[in-house]
């Protein structure tokens, strides 16, 4: 089976961002993709200080899509369709010397006994049907997510490529293929958390090549694929050389981590509202301003959701700090001093969260994320300004 093979790489643990990162089981090492370390270094517009797209962004397939409407689209389309396997948070990629999605043809698919049957599913005879999920177009190849059974992955097992985990991939895989990795799980989870209707509770299924589930008690009654929002800030303090950093107990075991705050955007709330809400809940903080700066698709959320980090800048009213010690494990400001030794050090093979060992610096006790996280970018692009970075009142 494919979930046995070996995976060809050394283990290293990987990064976190706030407090909705998990744990992975391996990841591949290697060079930083350069874009995102090119993004680390020019990561703000020196105009409107926005950020560059983060990891998982930057998907080009086409999405706007009409065809998929149609009722024997997936018949017309299946010739010319392109499909990448997932496995829950696995996604298959080649085991070449570069790491690259693994898309499979309709040919190869054909070949090994599948093919279009009811509507909007492909199936092999002697197994169930199995529905690909329309990703987008990429000139004239349909561009699907197919989740795999076990027929499946027993018929492809090779060499040649491997299931790994959504997690591992972030630091290898060339940005624009990541995104679309994303967007594949993220995809796959969520059709497959939403077989019944959350109205009456009747099975649903997937319609118009997965853009959408129908009831088949109600077609009245739809889903659509849901993306939850999650502030993350970088607080700044009333004398603009200090930064609020914190850890939450649900990464204690990761080691000294500390990253920026975070937490979901509640209903009937801004983003700006958030920000003031998890700052004062976590950190005890009042903030005055806050700047929204850019977002990063996070297709790896809590309970396999899929969420939308929107990266945010807040200036506090006061330094002093009432930390609710149910939800965090550390809250500190750190100087900008301190913080810019940390950042050297964020891609380090030493940083627990992303190399092999665990040593203490003799200098600093703690680490922050790596480039593929949006946490990361506050922090640096925060660090990199010479002043402060909300104007001093006159
Ligand atoms: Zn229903």
């Amino acid at each position: 089976m494919l979930s046995s093979l070996r995976v060809p790489v050394e283990l290293l643990r990987l990064p976190v961002v706030g407090r909705h990162s998990r744990k992975s089981s391996c990841a591949f090492r290697g060079t930083l993709r350069a874009s995102i370390l090119r993004g680390t270094d020019q990561n703000i517009h020196p105009m409107d200080k926005s950020l560059t797209p983060q990891a998982f962004a930057s998907n080009n397939l086409n999405r706007s899509l009409g065809d998929r409407r149609e009722a024997e689209f997936l018949h017309t389309a299946f010739p010319h369709a392109h499909f990448v396997i997932v496995s829950g948070s696995k996604v298959m990629v080649s085991r070449d010397a570069m790491v690259k999605l693994r898309w499979l043809e309709a040919r190869e698919l054909q070949s090994l006994q599948y093919g279009p049957s009811g509507v909007g599913t492909i199936q092999h005879s002697q197994s169930e049907a199995l529905s690909p999920y329309l990703l987008g177009k990429e000139d004239s190849t349909w561009r699907m997510v197919l989740e795999a059974d076990e027929k499946l992955l027993s018929s492809m097992e090779s060499s040649a490529h491997e299931l790994v985990d959504l997690r591992s991939l972030m630091p290898v895989l060339p940005m624009e293929e990541l995104a679309v990795a994303g967007h594949a799980v993220a995809l796959s989870n969520w059709h497959k958390s939403h077989v019944f209707c959350g109205k009456c509770g009747s099975r649903t299924e997937p319609i118009e090549a997965g853009g959408k589930r129908q009831c088949l008690a109600d077609p009245a009654h739809r889903e659509y694929p849901r993306t939850d929002p999650v502030a993350i800030m970088l607080v700044e303090s009333v004398d603009g050389e200090h930064a609020l950093l914190g850890r939450p107990r649900s990464l204690k075991r990761r080691g000294p981590v500390l990253t920026c705050l975070s937490g979901f955007i509640e209903q009937g709330e801004s983003i700006e509202e958030a920000v003031a809400r998890e700052v004062r809940e976590e950190a005890g903080v009042d903030v005055e301003s806050v700047h929204i700066l850019g977002s990063q698709p996070w297709p790896i959320g809590r309970g396999g959701s899929c969420e939308l980090m929107i990266g945010c800048m807040a200036k506090a009213k006061s330094d002093a700090l009432h930390m609710d010690d149910t939800e965090m494990d550390d809250v500190r400001w750190i100087s900008k001093a301190d913080v810019k030794k940390a950042l050297e050090r964020s891609s380090a093979a030493d940083n627990p969260l992303t190399g092999e060992h665990e040593e203490q610096h003799q200098d600093l006790d703690f680490f922050v994320p790596p480039p593929w996280a949006i946490a990361h970018h506050l922090v640096k692009i925060w660090a990199e300004q010479q002043s402060a970075w909300f104007p001093a009142k006159l």
